[in-house]
């Protein structure tokens, strides 16, 4: 596995897998690798010649009083499961060449970024599709691999690059999840026994409200319920819970096959996103 750092070569390893007509597939990601990342990684190996995987703490996409700071950096191990994996390049770009002193061009995916999560962190999605896009002009990947879990984000990468004609296909991927429901995360490494023992509580209530939908609930109905099953969790608060449509992500009233069951809480100081599909 190659270790790459700087932009140029990352550019320059991207133009050469081009000219000999290799496809290349770009798992993004923030590092802490897990099951999740892990997938997603194994599906890019299936089906590119070539597997890029990227780490980068994106500043961009934090608030001024989240995690940034604190966010874990076990590279060693992140290391040592890309090599395992069978990846080709791991792509380790630093603050100062992805945001330098001056850096002012920024992504706004409109009607998309400011919902849902983008109401509880605003810039959040601005950042994240100011840098996917740089990753994806780096790297310029055939193929680029981004998890169901954060179904708001993959619905706006999608929507960038299907509004910048971007020359990329983006891979939707299949949340993993513990075997008490509670989808993979970074961050869960922040609950403590007594938190991480309630966060299950929150796949509990997307998969009652699909079970609603399915059985031709309306949305007002399904959102009250899942509030209340989530009621329960102590030191909680519930974001959002409601029901929308996969690509415009407006909340659906009447919800329909394909829909989303989508919700945000807070569990203490994690916050704790996840959605199941009706
Ligand atoms: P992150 O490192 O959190 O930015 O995540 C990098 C990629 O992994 C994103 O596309 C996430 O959606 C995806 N991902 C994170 N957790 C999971 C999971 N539990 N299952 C599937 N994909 C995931």
């Amino acid at each position: 596995m190659k270790i790459v750092r700087y932009v140029s070569l990352m550019q320059r390893t991207s133009q050469a897998l081009q000219r000999r007509k290799r496809t290349l597939g770009l798992v993004p990601t923030m590092g802490a690798l897990h099951g999740g990342h892990l997938s997603l990684i194994r599906r890019a190996r299936r089906e590119n010649d070539r597997v890029v995987v990227s780490i980068f703490v994106n500043p961009l996409q934090f608030g001024p009083r989240e995690d940034f700071k604190r966010y874990p950096k076990p590279l060693a191990r992140d290391r040592s499961l890309c090599s395992r994996e069978r990846v080709d390049f791991l792509f380790l770009p630093t603050g100062h060449e992805m945001v330098p002193p001056g850096f002012g061009s920024h992504v706004e995916v409109e009607g998309l970024s400011d919902v849902l999560c983008g109401e509880f962190r605003p810039g959040h999605f601005r950042g994240v599709a100011t840098i996917v896009l740089k990753l994806l002009e780096i790297a310029r990947p055939s193929r680029a691999y981004f998890g169901e879990k954060d179904f708001q984000q993959l619905t706006i990468v999608r929507r960038m690059a299907s509004d910048f004609n971007l020359p990329v296909r983006i891979i939707g991927c299949p949340t993993v999840r513990e075997a008490d429901g509670l989808a993979l995360s970074s961050r869960n490494a922040y609950l403590d026994a007594t938190e991480r023992a309630q966060a299950p509580l929150l796949h509990q209530a997307l998969s009652l409200g699909a079970r609603m939908a399915r059985r031709g609930r309306a949305g007002v109905e399904i959102r009250r319920r899942m509030r209340e099953a989530l009621g329960p969790i102590r030191d909680g608060r519930i974001e959002y819970a409601r029901i929308v449509d996969p690509t415009t992500l407006r909340e659906t009233k009447r919800p329909r096959p394909g829909d989303r069951v989508i919700a945000a809480i807070r569990i203490g100081r994690t916050r704790l996103i996840d959605n199941v599909a009706v």
